[in-house]
């Protein structure tokens, strides 16, 4: 078990990242079952997930619709007790398949992917765990609602759907700070009542644990680099 948990670079990097998250869990006092530690497989293939799996880890992240599709389902089959979350930006069209597909989808961020998700739910019985996406930077390229219409947002998603939101997303402007954005995410959770702070990546979920996060999204800092680079302007 302890050989097989070492039998990749990035059962390696996963065994480092628990030991920092952790840590951090420790120095500020927080338990540690209260952060989740998402991996972040997107753009990687399943003979570099499969390591993962064999050494516990039970909880993706993946931000297309698509590769998930391909992925996943194999995978599942091997290893049960998995837990798949949608962190990219979904469309309406791809609702149906993102419902069978995932376990968490992090990023609802308008009124007509509620109506979307809602009918798929209906329709299919699978009820995902929904959070939505917050664009605090209200950069225009990125997905997300601006923070000053999240409350427009949250009553939409209980007056004219059954959807239950239960927490926040965000993915803090590549050339900023991210403290301001963290801050800003735990804030709005506080304000409306939602336990769930999905924040912090491989450059920043320390701090982002120091700031309130309950998931963070972890990719290259287990994997590596990703063979093929998303630009930060889609993620
Ligand atoms: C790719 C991605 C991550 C992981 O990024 P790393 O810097 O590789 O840890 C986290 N969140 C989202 C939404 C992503 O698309």
């Amino acid at each position: 078990m302890e050989r097989d948990s070492f039998a990749s670079p990035a059962s390696a990097g996963l065994q480092n990242i628990r030991a920092r998250i952790q840590r951090m869990c420790r120095d500020v006092g927080r338990p540690e079952k209260s952060v989740e530690l998402i991996c972040v497989s997107k753009n990687f293939g399943a003979e570099e997930i499969v390591p993962l799996l064999a050494a516990g880890q039970t909880i993706f992240g993946e931000n297309r619709v698509q590769e998930a599709k391909e992925k996943w389902p194999q995978l599942r089959a091997l290893y049960p007790g998995i837990s798949l979350h949608l962190i990219g930006p979904l469309q309406s069209n791809k609702a149906a398949e993102a419902v069978t597909l995932f376990d968490v989808i992090e990023t609802i961020d308008r009124p007509k992917i509620a109506v979307a998700v809602d009918a798929a739910m209906q329709a299919s019985g699978k009820k995902p765990r929904l959070f939505i996406q917050v664009n605090t930077g209200e950069e225009p390229q990125k997905a997300g609602v601006p923070p000053r219409e999240l409350g427009a947002l949250l009553s939409f998603c209980r007056e004219e759907t059954r959807l239950e939101i239960e927490g926040l997303l965000c993915i803090p402007p590549v050339d900023q700070l991210a403290s301001p954005h963290f801050a800003l995410l735990n804030q709005l959770a506080r304000e409306f009542g939602l336990k769930e702070l999905s924040m912090g990546m491989s450059d920043d979920f320390e701090l982002a644990i120091q700031m309130g996060a309950t998931k963070v999204r972890v990719g290259s800092a287990i994997f590596g680099e990703r063979r093929v680079k998303i630009s930060p302007t889609t993620i």
